[in-house]
């Protein structure tokens, strides 16, 4: 992940998608469960995706793609990360919730080149009732999906390993969930090599 990123677009609905063409991982989570920070350390640029969360503000796919050739080696295929609009807020009015279900589930109904979405999960509250039930949107919509732990630091050490059994075993009867559960610390640079290298064998690198 050593070239620099680029945001390339907001996408407020489907009309506004770039063509279909190098392959996509997209991340989905609660607000404040630690995707913009989760994705700025993946890529290694703090300011890449917004750490601000303000409920209510535009719900976009934010579309972020390698920026070409870096001349360090290290150079990624073709590919994008798409920062799904949080969900979950305590205020949110049945209109937005709704609109974020219809552009969601429109993008993963539609989109051939979208590969997974990583379903991110704080570590001290678990799977809680409206992230089941996007994972159960994911499995209607037949997306692949994985379980990505965030915030390990805020967990005993010695709890991680109990903690993905038990997501592990949450999700075990979900058709579209892959079984394996990845632990991750963005503050603590944990679980990131782990995560890049699942998307780049996703995306069939
Ligand atoms: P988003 O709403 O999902 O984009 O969440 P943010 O990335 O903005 O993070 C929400 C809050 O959690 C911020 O105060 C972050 O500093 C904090 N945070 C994010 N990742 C971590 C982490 O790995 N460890 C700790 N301790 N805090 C984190």
């Amino acid at each position: 992940f050593g070239n620099p990123w680029i945001f390339i677009r907001g996408v407020p609905s489907l009309k506004f998608l770039p063509p279909e063409g190098p392959m996509e991982v997209a991340f989905a989570g609660r607000s404040n469960v630690g995707k913009s920070s989760l994705i700025n350390a993946l890529t290694g640029q703090k300011g890449l995706a917004r750490t601000s969360n303000t409920p209510g503000r535009t719900q976009e796919l934010n579309y972020f793609v390698p920026d070409g050739y870096s001349g360090e080696g290290d150079d990624l295929p073709p590919m994008a990360l798409v920062d799904m609009p949080g969900y979950g807020y305590a205020q949110a009015p049945k209109e937005q919730v709704d609109a974020w279900t219809k552009l969601v589930f429109d993008y993963l109904r539609g989109r051939a080149t979208l590969k997974r979405v990583y379903v991110l999960i704080d570590s001290r509250h678990g799977i809680k009732k409206n992230d089941e039930d996007v994972l159960t949107l994911l499995d209607k919509a037949a997306v692949s999906y994985q379980i990505v732990l965030t915030k390990t630091d805020k967990i005993k050490e010695a709890g991680v390993p109990r903690l993905i059994a038990e997501t592990m075993d949450k999700i075990k009867k979900r058709p579209a969930a892959y079984p394996a559960v990845i632990a991750t610390s963005s503050e603590k640079g944990k679980g990131l090599d782990d995560l890049r290298a699942a998307i780049l064998e996703t995306i069939g690198h």
